[in-house]
């Protein structure tokens, strides 16, 4: 048997709070061994997302018989008709290559999470400096249209009030300072 002890790292944030920027970062820092968790999401690919890369791009239909096979450790429906879960399959996937799991989820899938496996998980949450901060990155990202990024941030105040439950904040007020938290976090977590 192997002993390779796989860990989960959770970041999760409401939209625009810049936690998919950390989560490339730690990715790049080849010395954590990080995979990321690609989620299934029942949306379109924006920009130059790529199945299987960003996203598991499936149908609603597809995602529903999933539900209904129990192939998710959680799912969500983040946005109206809009699902978006984590395959048990891909947790198994990315230990199997003997490395540690990293995740760009949404609060309440990040909870789900940690409640799953409360000692090998981190679970850390990205707070934005303000919701009006968030509209302008939001818009200036100009991949959604006014109603979707209207939604997102109407979602946002619920997802700040979850901060307290998660092991950590990191504040990306500024985003070097945000890039050295994260790295430090992940860094003491594997020790
Ligand atoms: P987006 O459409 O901007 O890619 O993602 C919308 C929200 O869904 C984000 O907060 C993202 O982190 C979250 N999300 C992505 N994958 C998953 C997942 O597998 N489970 C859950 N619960 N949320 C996810």
């Amino acid at each position: 048997m192997s002993d390779f002890k796989g860990k989960l790292f959770v970041f999760s944030a409401p939209s625009g709070s810049g936690k998919t920027t950390i989560v490339r970062h730690l990715l790049s820092q080849e010395k954590f061994n990080l995979e990321f968790s690609i989620s299934c999401a029942s949306r379109d690919a924006r920009g130059t997302e790529k199945h299987g890369e960003d996203y598991y791009f499936i149908t609603l239909e597809d995602f529903k018989s999933k539900i209904k096979n129990d192939e998710f450790l959680e799912w969500e429906e983040v946005y109206r008709d809009n699902f978006y879960g984590t395959l048990k399959s891909e947790v198994e996937r990315i230990w199997a290559l003997k490395k540690h799991v990293i995740f760009d989820i949404d609060v309440v899938g990040g909870l789900r999470i940690k409640k799953k496996f409360p000692e090998q998980t981190l679970a850390v949450f990205v707070k934005p400096p303000s919701v009006d901060e968030l509209k302008i990155r939001l818009k200036k990202r100009s991949t959604e249209s006014e109603d979707k990024i209207n939604m997102r941030i109407a979602k946002a105040s619920v997802e700040l009030a979850t901060a307290p439950q998660f092991d950590t904040i990191i504040k990306n007020y500024d985003l070097d300072v945000a890039l050295k938290e994260a790295e430090e976090l992940v860094d003491d977590f594997l020790k």
